[in-house]
């Protein structure tokens, strides 16, 4: 709460239907193992890992088959025992095409309640400061490949180490999950306080801080009671944020629990801030105390196009289409399949693609939902201005991209759009204000490039 006894939140902003209800209700379920995984050799942010097994080699559950050489990069493990197969390039709903490492599954696999013990349950460590040294700490989480799994895919051991450059007072970790539909990390919260309260005192042991908030939207009552519980003993405070997107984005989230500005071309160490989402910090719990590299995740495969929504603990690497016939399948109505939720995701153009360790969700919209009103001239009403978060005019960025008017874009600092989507959602003239936006951003990249 603020002085004035209001929930915190942050300035701009929208409030599109939650739809959480078609999955949250929905405990973890854990997909069988599949008899094969495509893992492609890039998924995170930076430089792709480089393959360290050959086609036939025989290779066993959790091992690692990608070393991540370069600075920002990660290692990659094989979620299933089996048989290495011939890389091929896939095209990944980003539109990025990329070498896939295929392993062919053989031999027993790790299932059922082995893997739900393994990954969510159990006795997790609190007593950190005694149990592990900061070096420790890093070097398991580098060794796992942990990315940061709420989409962002950043390599998690370069925000959570004893040498950063800048000093670090607060650890963050996020629990908003503000996209609509998305369900899966409330439902990790929910059902596995565990490993996420364990990795936030494991984190905070590596960086050296003291001072750990978990913020959660107030949509999430039942995730915020467990988290207190499981909390209780420790330091970390469990904070209600408004329901608001995107409060989950990392500097309204800042912004919002600790009320400093990141301005734009900073990042969260700029303002002595880390922060991790509540996946990926049970991620580094997995690493750090059971010695265990980052081979599954729990997704949402939800929406109105799904025959039965759920929230799955699934390998890394299958197919789009495995997880939705594991829900049933689709519905005779559903028009199109999105990695991640509505506002921000991107559009699967072919079911065979793998999910990679970005991926929180898989969203199915109808066609009702996906119908768009006809595009009309800019009405002069602001509102896009009132919901971006950022403090941008997106009005004026849409059309400086449109006419490519590049220098006028860069002027009206088009470079800190992180394409939240708050503006088409508001925008009652229909206008494409995002994809708008991103065709000027992908103009300046470009220019960019051509300079370099
Ligand atoms: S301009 Fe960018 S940051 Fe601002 S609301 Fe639109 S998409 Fe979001
Ligand atoms: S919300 Fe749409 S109609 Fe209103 S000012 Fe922005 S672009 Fe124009």
């Amino acid at each position: 709460m603020n002085l004035f006894g209001r929930k915190k939140s942050f300035r701009g902003g929208v409030h599109p239907p939650g739809k959480k209800e078609f999955s949250r209700a929905a405990p973890i379920e854990i997909l069988p193992p599949p008899d094969k995984v495509m893992l492609a050799t890039l998924q995170n942010v930076g430089q792709p890992c480089q393959p360290i097994v050959k086609p036939r080699q025989r290779v066993v559950y959790g091992e690692k088959i990608g070393e991540g050489k370069a600075f920002v990069s990660a290692s990659l493990h094989t979620p299933i025992a089996g048989v290495v197969q011939r890389m091929k390039t896939m095209t990944f709903p980003n539109g990025r095409h990329l070498p896939v490492m295929i392993v062919k599954a053989e031999g027993k696999q790790v299932d059922g309640e082995e893997l739900v013990s393994e990954i969510l349950g159990g006795e997790w460590p609190k007593d950190c400061m005694r149990l592990y040294e900061p070096m420790y700490i890093h070097d398991a989480i580098s060794d796992a490949g942990i990315v940061g799994l709420g989409g962002a895919a950043f390599p998690t051991h370069i925000k959570i180490t004893h040498e950063s450059k800048q000093p670090i007072n607060t650890l963050i970790i996020n629990g908003c999950e503000c996209e609509p539909y998305l369900t899966s990390d409330d439902r990790l919260m929910m059902d596995a306080p565990g490993p996420i309260i364990s990795g936030t005192l494991l984190a905070a042991r590596a960086l050296g801080v003291k001072k750990m908030i978990i913020g959660v939207e107030d949509n999430k009552p039942r995730a915020i009671k467990a988290l207190r519980k499981e909390a209780a003993d420790t330091e970390i405070r469990i904070i209600a944020l408004k329901t608001k997107y995107p409060q989950g984005s990392e500097k309204q989230l800042i912004g919002a629990l600790t009320g400093k500005e990141i301005l734009p071309g900073k990042l969260p160490g700029d303002v002595g801030v880390a922060i991790n989402n509540v996946g990926t910090i049970a991620a580094v719990a997995r690493a750090v105390a059971r010695g265990k590299p980052l081979t599954h995740r729990v997704i949402s495969v939800t929406g109105e196009g799904i025959v039965q929504p759920k929230n799955i603990l699934t390998p890394i690497g299958v197919s789009v289409k495995t997880l939705i016939d594991f829900c049933g399948g689709l519905k005779p109505d559903a028009a199109r399949v999105i990695a991640g939720g509505p506002m921000m995701g991107f559009a699967f153009t072919d079911l065979n693609t793998p999910v990679t360790k970005g991926t929180s969700g898989i969203t199915v919209l109808t066609e009702n939902e996906v119908r768009k009103e006809q595009e009309t001239g800019c009405l002069r009403c602001g509102r896009c201005v009132d919901a971006c978060p950022m403090h941008l005019v997106p009005t004026k960025l849409a059309l400086a991209s449109r006419y490519k008017a590049l220098q006028v874009a860069e002027d009206y600092n088009i470079r800190a759009c992180f394409e939240c989507g708050s503006c088409a959602f508001i925008c009652p003239a229909q206008i494409p204000l995002v994809q708008l936006i991103r065709s000027g951003k992908m103009y300046l990249a470009a220019k960019d490039r051509k300079a370099a």
